[in-house]
């Protein structure tokens, strides 16, 4: 398999892609390994991914560089990925132990009966993943999936391979069995391999389309099924605002890591009363934004990871213009090698355009303007999606209470594209199903055994 630079389509590396057969060997040594990853004390797990975390930290200039090459993320965002997973990590090193803990729920007075809960790992888990924040949505099921004594059987997405075959070194330097974690390199195929494998969970993070695809096949096997899929977020800026500030939050949470994050800003809605100022400080904000090589530090946008997707966001554009959106700027393909398009600013949008209904994920913005907070609440709810929205306003309450009636598993004040690992991580809708982080995406990777103990 080529891995292919995006900056420029030259050859990064080529490897060997997984096949069908070396999935299920793959698999085999997986469950027979499980057992006893299980069996090994809490502290040694802990400490394998403490070591895990020293590694990354120690190795990150080079780690940075290599996401950068696969898949065209700009450097200093690719260390702001690698510099944030640590905090992850801590979280997840804290936490797992009290959700591991045994709890005794009822004990008769005369002490004749305990009830008790106790947690056992699923046992050997699939996790196909995306490439737009590989570590992080990686991480959020991996190291769970890991520390709760689970086997771990990982096909990174095909635009982050090597990032994905990083990851399996690493945890195999930290002490982590090499049967215990493994890499599956390929495609769709290869994915679609490791979801057949009799696994007792699929953790999958990438586009509805494939997620609804793994959620037919899986579905009559009865195991555990987590889906963390697109989002078409919405925000609605109120009449309140700080116009300026607020274009500048929105404008770099719609086009950070070039608008291909689940959680980018892909709506605004903004109130009548401030639109003028806020899409002349929005596209003031885009226009600044630095176009250019992604290993260049003072690269904002690079290009995008898949071609493909500059077909996509023509098609949006076109057909926003045709519906009358006014094109305010970008709206084509960057003038130079690689898969770069230009940061894109469409006003005057409505929700019966394309780029105000499919995940765009380039960076590209639909601006529709609204007269009210029910009209602004009507207008984001009407979307198949329902990962993040948000609302920026002086007034708290009155952002709270519109938030209050949005379908988002993520809801935003004053904020936008962000991820917390204290907070669980859900999708509504076509956005997905089940949690990662917080200690919900701990107890996801487990299942509860009820013992009802009577004295003799
Ligand atoms: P994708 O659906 O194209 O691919 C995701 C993974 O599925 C890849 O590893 C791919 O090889 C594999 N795959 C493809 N076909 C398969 C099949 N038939 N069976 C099994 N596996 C298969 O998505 P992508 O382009 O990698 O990622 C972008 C999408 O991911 C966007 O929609 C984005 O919003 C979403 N995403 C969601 C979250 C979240 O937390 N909700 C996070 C990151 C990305």
């Amino acid at each position: 398999m080529k891995i292919l630079n995006p900056a420029n389509g030259s050859v990064v590396a080529e490897v060997e892609a997984d096949t069908s057969s070396s999935v299920a060997s793959a698999y085999e040594r997986a469950r027979a390994a499980q057992a006893a990853w299980a069996r090994t004390p809490l502290s040694e797990r802990l400490a394998a991914v403490k070591r895990f975390r020293a590694l990354v930290v120690a190795r990150r200039a080079d780690l940075a560089l290599t996401l950068t090459r696969e898949m065209g993320k700009p450097i200093e965002q690719a260390y702001n990925e690698l510099n944030a997973l640590p905090g992850r990590l801590d979280f997840f090193l804290a936490h797992t132990a009290d959700v591991l803990a045994e709890e005794t729920v009822f004990t008769q007075p005369d002490g004749a009966l305990d009830e008790v809960i106790s947690q056992e790992p699923l046992g050997v888990v699939a996790n196909v993943s995306a490439w737009n924040y590989p570590w992080f949505v990686g991480s959020n099921v991996f190291v769970p999936a890991l520390l709760t004594g689970n086997a771990v059987l990982y096909k990174p997405s095909e635009h982050a391979t090597m990032t994905g075959q990083r990851i399996g070194e690493l945890f195999h330097e930290a002490g982590v069995p090499k049967d215990v974690f493994v890499t599956l390199v390929g495609g769709g195929d290869v994915g679609a391999a490791v979801v057949e494998q009799p696994v007792d969970g699929v953790f999958f993070t990438g586009s509805y389309a494939t997620g609804r695809r793994i959620a037919e096949r899986v579905a009559p096997r009865m195991i555990r099924l987590q889906l963390e899929l697109g989002g078409k977020d919405p925000t609605y800026v109120t009449d309140d605002v700080d116009a300026a500030a607020a274009a500048a939050g929105l404008a770099d949470g719609a086009m950070y890591n070039g608008g291909q994050s689940c959680c980018s800003v892909e709506r605004i809605y903004v109130h009548r009363a401030v639109e003028d100022a806020f899409v002349r400080a929005f596209v003031d904000t885009v226009k600044g934004f630095k176009i250019g090589d992604p290993e260049d530090k003072s690269t904002y946008i690079g290009p995008l990871a898949r071609r493909e997707q500059l077909d996509v966001l023509d098609e949006q554009v076109k057909d926003a213009t045709s519906k009358g959106a006014r094109l305010l700027t970008g709206g084509r393909r960057a003038a130079r090698p690689g898969s770069y398009y230009e940061p894109t600013v469409l006003a005057g949008a409505t929700n019966d355009m394309r780029v105000m209904r499919e995940e765009s994920f380039g960076p590209i913005i639909g601006i529709a303007s609204v007269g009210s907070d029910e009209e602004a609440v009507t207008l984001m709810n009407d979307s198949e999606y329902g990962l993040t929205a948000g609302v920026y306003s002086r007034d708290r309450s009155r952002a709270e209470r519109v938030l209050g009636r949005v379908h988002a598993g993520t809801v935003y004040v004053n904020a936008c594209d962000r991820v917390s690992p204290r907070l669980p991580w859900t999708g509504r809708k076509h956005s997905g199903m089940g949690s990662t982080l917080s200690t919900y995406g701990i107890r996801t990777f487990l299942q509860p055994k009820a013992w009802h103990k009577k004295l003799v």
